[in-house]
């Protein structure tokens, strides 16, 4: 057995009788790394680029679901709106807005997530916690009849202070909570909350994650030379 079959099959183990389960990112890593993880059962894999996302896509079994967890610019969102499974990184209005727009053109509903951010880092993407409710209640937010928003993502910051970490996955948890006990729109259903990474992913899931994001733990070091 391959080393990555051995982390797939050992973080699946982890995850039995969990309400987790776990997106396997397999950015910069080749078609037959990921073709090792399919042969030990992995189905879902995320990427962060589009051009590699749609690579990939065309040239791996069709019954992988692919889900975009990077920055997404608007005039890409067209090559992915055909087969993606999740997007996890809407991080504005009018980003959603394309997706809906692309959706409509390919005859589907797409799956989203609002990104969240809870860092201390100003580097990272997101919408702030409070900025939440107030969008999924506006009329244009309403609007929109080709996407469905299924839930949250964050990134916590990257620290040593676990207890940092772990307050910034309970404050997205507690929002998600609120959220739940809401009157929301046709176009939500609070289902996920993806947040955690190799590094975190075990106070992420102590903290109520329902999708890890795990690449490196899986797949070895990146490297982006
Ligand atoms: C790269 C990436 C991950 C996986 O990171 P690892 O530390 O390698 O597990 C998770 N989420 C996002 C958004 C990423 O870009």
């Amino acid at each position: 057995m391959s080393i990555i079959q051995d982390n797939i099959r050992h973080l699946k183990a982890s995850l039995a009788n969990t309400p987790c389960r776990l997106v396997a990112i397999s950015k910069t890593k080749p078609t037959s790394d990921i073709l090792e993880a399919y042969q030990a059962g992995q189905r879902m894999f995320g990427e962060n680029k589009v051009q590699e996302l749609t690579s990939k896509y065309e040239e791996l079994p069709k019954d992988i679901e692919w889900h975009m967890v990077g920055h997404l610019q608007r005039n890409k969102v067209k090559y992915i709106a055909p087969f993606v499974h999740l997007i996890h990184s809407i991080d504005t209005l009018k980003l959603l807005k394309e997706v809906d727009k692309q959706a409509e053109k390919a005859g589907r509903t797409i799956d989203c997530l609002l990104q969240v951010h809870i860092a201390e880092e100003s580097t990272k993407f997101g919408f702030g916690l409070e900025e939440i409710i107030p969008l999924v209640q506006s009329d244009e937010f309403q609007s929109l009849e080709n996407i469905r928003v299924v839930g949250l993502m964050g990134m916590a910051t990257f620290t040593e202070d676990d207890s940092q970490i772990k307050r910034e996955f309970q404050s997205l948890h507690a929002l998600f909570e609120q959220l739940k006990t809401l009157q929301l729109p046709q176009n939500v259903k609070m289902q996920e909350l993806s947040m955690g990474m190799s590094g975190d992913y075990p106070l992420a899931m102590s903290c109520g994650s329902t999708l890890i994001r795990v690449g490196s733990s899986i797949f070895g070091e990146r490297n982006y030379t």
